[in-house]
């Protein structure tokens, strides 16, 4: 059976075309599927009968299952691992901000690139998510919780660069008018620096926020921390976002999570300000979440901010990224570990 999530608008028109209806219904038939989320044949009224009979008959309409939902004490941030069609299941957030409403997603179910301090890549990869199932992350949260998502971010487990063409296709329903409508302003896409990724996003020249987890300040750290580094060392990196900030003309954020002794150093901080120099960027500092089995503590606060001052005495932009959830394992692969570890 076929998820109609999965298709490109396009994929859809030719569909229809082949099954004999003119153009215009491909746009109703997107508006059910992306904007109110509709998961009954029977709600689609203003699609001929026959039209949906025949849909039925190879496609399905299935939503996400609800495997598990914890709430925050604060009662801002919720936590969902939702279960998928095969079985597997994914991590997802829904945190409610002065500004809006967001929605953290994931984009691979587990994943390959190996960071020493999170919880997603622990099992390594097991597959990618198709579009559809990024986009009924945020529907199943947005009707669970009876309040419209505005701001997107993928943050979950997955790196959406190594699923760059479904993501792609995820992002281009999200923004669409058919769709939910979500300026790419309101989106941001966090890679750990998979470069050809980034100079390939870069063409398409999208106003959507780029967040880089650099972690490290010189290679030789970096490395350890974030195995792609091998790869695309940070000589590749950072002209890689400076290409990404000229040809959109949108500012990088840099993430940093800062591990107690490992490179929260005021040395690092000296090096980070050199690397980053000249380029239009912000930086996030995130006070590492422990992970079961990780061998890591965080940051102690008084040295966080004595790491912040020295980059804002360097003249960067810096916040230190405010603690929502926890409390409930919404950080980083967790909850789906957990439940793992709890199923056997
Ligand atoms: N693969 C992408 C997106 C997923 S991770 C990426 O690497 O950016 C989202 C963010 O959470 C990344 O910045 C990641 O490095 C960070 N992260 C992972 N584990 C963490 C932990 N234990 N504490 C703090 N941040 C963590």
């Amino acid at each position: 059976m076929i998820n109609l999530k999965d298709f490109t608008l396009d994929q859809i028109k030719d569909l229809l075309d082949r099954l004999g209806e003119p153009p215009y219904r491909a746009i109703q038939l997107a508006r059910w599927l992306f904007q109110r989320g509709c998961l009954s044949w029977d709600e689609m009224s203003d699609l001929p009968k026959d039209l949906r009979a025949r849909l039925k008959e190879f496609t399905h309409l299935q939503g996400l299952t609800i495997v598990q939902k914890r709430v925050s004490h604060r009662g801002d941030t919720i936590k969902y691992l939702f279960g998928l069609a095969d079985g597997q299941a994914v991590e997802s957030v829904f945190m409610r901000h002065l500004y809006g409403r967001s929605a953290c997603i994931s984009t691979q179910v587990g994943c390959r690139m190996g960071c020493r301090f999170c919880a997603s890549t622990i099992g390594g990869l097991i597959r990618n998510l198709s579009p559809g199932e990024m986009y009924d992350q945020v529907l199943a949260m947005q009707s669970d919780v009876g309040e419209r998502i505005s701001h997107v971010v993928l943050m979950g487990s997955g790196e959406p660069l190594d699923n760059f063409d479904h993501t792609m296709v995820f992002l281009e329903h999200l923004t669409a008018p058919y769709g939910l409508h979500i300026g790419y302003r309101h989106i941001t896409l966090s890679t750990c620096g998979v470069v050809p990724g980034i100079l390939k996003l870069a063409r398409r020249r999208l106003p959507l926020t780029l967040a880089v987890s650099l972690h490290a300040p010189n290679d030789e750290l970096r490395n350890r921390l974030v195995p792609i580094n091998r790869r695309h060392p940070l000589e590749e990196l950072i002209p890689a976002c400076q290409e990404y900030t000229k040809l959109t003309g949108r500012r990088i954020t840099f993430e940093y999570a800062l591990l107690s002794g490992v490179n929260d150093s005021s040395r690092c901080a000296l090096q980070l300000t050199r690397l980053v120099r000249g380029l239009l960027c912000h930086i996030n500092l995130i006070p590492a979440n422990p992970v079961t089995g990780r061998d890591f503590s965080r940051t102690p606060p008084a040295r966080v901010h004595r790491f912040k001052k020295i980059l804002e005495k360097a003249g960067l932009s810096v916040t230190v990224r405010r603690e929502l959830g926890s409390d409930i394992d919404a950080a980083c692969g967790q909850l789906r570990r957990r439940v793992i570890a709890l199923n056997g």
